[in-house]
């Protein structure tokens, strides 16, 4: 179809004049350019290295190639960018040296991961091989379009249906100049193919043809040679009045197959390299975006390469196995499918990443120490069916991620921020890197081991526990624990004792400063102690020896307060304490005295004056737990019939009634904490040592399930919150102090 549109012939006419006319050459040193910038992955023919171009869109048909000094990130990808660094003007287009790259607008790109993504495919000849084309455009629509074995079929089966590639193809067109005019370098030579420079003229000799607007993907199909590789990533395009950031492909002909479309277009869709473990960026077979995208291979055919010397060279089909989990997860395609969880104990059955989406497709593991945006684990379960077939073996294959992960490679740093663990580490390859049933991955640092307990038909049972760790010390009663001031505050009773004991962890390294009397008069409690704090104080409650209730804090410096005694009440138990950031007042519960009772007390922190004891409805054998989200202060107890109930005031001081949490009984104290948007609760089970945890969403109310916990305490528990992860403090049954 030739569009009859004269305002497009004239825009046409403008654009190859701006092309085709060569800049004057020259060195400009301080130059910043604006324009969208568009990122480019590489993949060469004979594997080993990955390659990363960047290419700022300057107007129409403009491409300048960028060689930043370090590596940009990904999420740049079709944003408005300023860069700065010295300008090289070439007759091929310009090269900027770059010093920075920096963001005019943040505004989020999304790529089409769900519905039908369009992808106009534009065959292009070389001028000087003209005669010649590998496939017929035929070929071209039977790789893409079909339901089953097309990339179409791929994508649909990985993405559980969500994601339809539906290809149109333009062509054969010619080039207006030779290949040594777009391609720097011999076929083996790593980015040296000037991709601006095909794409603008490719875009001009197909625009005739091609409504440019309707596709989400621009593929440049190449009649011979590029460089060593095959490229995919985004391209910035003005056309058909537009100027529009699509997905990009380059693809030569070897690479014109399942297999390397897959893997490139993975890479338009936002999918980085994984793996690169061993020097080698294709080294993970688990992962279409690694080495997993060259299953399969049978001879197709074969066709005549000018740039290969004038050699006839075969062609071969390639299939590509699924995306990891790590991937599907950035998708969207398993967000209802897929269990984020932290290091507590939890067994989950994880159905094959290939199969039909349902129960968990996949773990995402949080660890402690860790910012879960940046590094966490995944977890999912392989099995050799569908576009898996040809994997190497059936297990669970376990990533770490760490989002800020640099490769140096040989072409220069690849982002590779996902890496299989190894589950035979002795051997030099990733195609034994499954876990199968009865082995345990182990991370000492984390705390973290990784179970895989069964098997059945294509589900695997994994069990997901955490590592108790001690600072040393020893009390006998239940310890506390805050986060202030950037660390994690513990305080305990002394263990056969009244003196009360403090110590703080660097939540980065682990590394606990040591238990410490606090300054004197240090004062001394027959019970467990607690902890609040503000963002200026670290607040110190406890029951005296004569039952009254004191307080101390200490100022972010280190300074501490003398002990003052709330002026009226006294108890027989632990007191609970928490700091409502709403008003900033510290909110105390307590047991009455001799009693069942449960009363509660707040102080204003700038004039340390406090409110008096209200009697609050209901009854508990045990303390009170409070704590605070900035909008609410919870209260939990166990209540008389050893049920566990929580109720919350809201910022205008009214409480809710007292609601049963569904399920769980204890005979002790319980704990609470807020974190992420969620009130979390930690017991004692009934009778027993166990140690139980559940939490509830603020919003909708509900409570899903205990999870019990590795290890025994005969005390209640202590969780504290920081901004990225909550942490639990337990006495173990020889009274060490343990947390995770
Ligand atoms: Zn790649």
């Amino acid at each position: 179809m030739l569009k009859v549109k004269i305002s497009v012939v004239i825009i046409l006419v403008l654009m190859v004049a701006g092309v085709f006319s060569a800049p004057v050459t020259g060195v400009q040193s301080g130059t910043t350019l604006s324009g969208i910038l568009n990122i480019i992955f590489g993949d060469c023919e004979a594997r080993g290295d990955s390659h990363v171009v960047y290419y700022l869109y300057t107007g129409p048909g403009e491409y300048v190639r960028i060689h930043p000094s370090t590596p940009v990130p990904l999420n740049y990808q079709g944003k408005q960018v300023a860069v700065t660094g010295v300008f090289n003007a070439l007759s091929s287009g310009g090269i900027i040296n770059a010093t920075a790259v920096t963001l005019l607008d943040d505004t989020p790109v999304s790529p089409v991961v769900s519905g039908t993504r369009r992808i106009a495919m534009l065959l292009l000849k070389y001028s000087d091989s003209a005669a010649y084309t590998p496939n017929t455009a035929t070929y071209y629509t039977n790789l893409m379009n079909p339901a089953t074995n097309s990339v179409n079929g791929f994508y649909r089966e990985e993405s559980y249906n969500l994601l339809s590639i539906q290809a149109d193809v333009y062509g054969w067109y010619t080039l207006p100049q030779p290949r040594s005019y777009y391609v720097a370098g011999g076929i083996s030579s790593c980015g040296t193919a000037n991709l601006g420079l095909i794409a603008s003229h490719g875009v001009a000799v197909a625009d005739p043809y091609v409504y440019f607007p309707t596709y989400n993907d621009v593929s440049f199909v190449m009649n011979d040679y590029l460089d060593c590789c095959a490229w995919g990533g985004g391209v910035t395009i003005t056309a058909d009045g537009q100027t529009k950031s699509y997905g990009a492909t380059w693809e030569p002909p070897w690479a014109q197959n399942v297999g390397v479309y897959a893997h490139e277009i993975g890479h338009s869709i936002g999918c980085p390299h994984t793996g690169f473990v061993g020097g080698n960026t294709y080294d993970s077979v688990w992962d279409v975006e690694s080495g997993g995208s060259s299953f399969n291979q049978v001879w197709r055919g074969s066709y005549y390469s000018v740039a290969a010397g004038g050699v006839t060279l075969n062609l071969y089909s390639a299939d590509p196995c699924h995306h990891i989990a790590y991937h599907k997860i950035n998708m969207g395609w398993i967000d209802k499918w897929h269990l984020e969880t932290g290091t507590w104990t939890t067994t989950v059955t994880l159905n094959a990443l290939a199969g039909t989406r349902t129960g968990f497709m996949g773990i995402k593991v949080y660890v402690r120490g860790e910012n879960p945006a940046k590094k966490y684990f995944t977890v999912e379960a392989r099995t050799r069916i569908n576009y898996d077939q040809w994997l190497p073996a059936d297990g669970v294959i376990i990533h770490f991620v760490d989002q800020d992960r640099m490769v140096p490679g040989a072409a220069g740093t690849d982002w590779v921020p996902a890496y299989p663990i190894d589950a035979n580490p002795g051997t030099a390859t990733l195609s034994d890197a499954q876990w199968g049933v009865g082995t345990t991955y182990t991370n000492a640092g984390y705390g973290l081991s990784i179970s895989v307990l069964s098997k059945t038909g294509n589900s695997y049972q994994v069990r997901i526990t955490g590592g108790w760790v001690s600072p040393t010390g020893l009390t006998d009663a239940a310890p506390a624990i805050v986060f202030f001031n950037s660390r994690l505050y513990a305080a305990v009773k002394g263990n056969g004792n009244n003196r009360i004991y403090l110590n703080s962890m660097n939540p980065s390294t682990f590394v606990w400063s040591g238990w410490s009397l606090l300054p004197a008069p240090s004062g001394a409690t027959p019970s467990a102690p607690a902890l609040a704090a503000s963002s200026t104080y670290l607040y110190l409650v406890v029951r005296g020896m004569d039952n009254r209730i004191y307080w101390r804090r200490m100022t972010t410096g280190g300074s501490w307060s003398a002990w003052t005694a709330v002026p009226t009440g006294s108890t027989d138990a632990a007191p609970a304490a928490t700091i409502f950031t709403f008003n900033g007042r510290l909110y105390c519960a307590v047991k009455g005295y001799g009693s069942n009772a449960i009363y509660l007390n707040s102080m204003d922190t700038g004039t340390l004056v406090w409110s008096g004891w209200v009697l609050r409805p209901g009854a508990t054998p045990s303390s009170p737990a409070l704590t605070s989200s900035s909008s609410y202060v919870y209260m939990a107890v166990r209540g008389t019939n050893n049920l566990i109930y929580w109720n919350r005031m809201t910022t205008g001081g009214s409480w809710s009634s007292w609601t049963a949490v569904p399920t769980g009984s204890t005979d002790s104290a319980p704990a609470i904490t807020y974190f992420n948007n969620r009130l979390f609760a930690a017991v004692n089970g009934m009778g027993s040592n166990a140690i139980y945890i559940n939490s509830m969403d603020s919003s909708l109310l509900s409570w899903p399930s205990w999870a019990q916990l590795t290890g025994a305490s005969p005390s209640p528990h202590a969780l504290a919150g920081s901004p990225t992860r909550i942490y639990i403090s337990v006495r173990g049954t020889t009274n060490i102090i343990y947390y995770q």
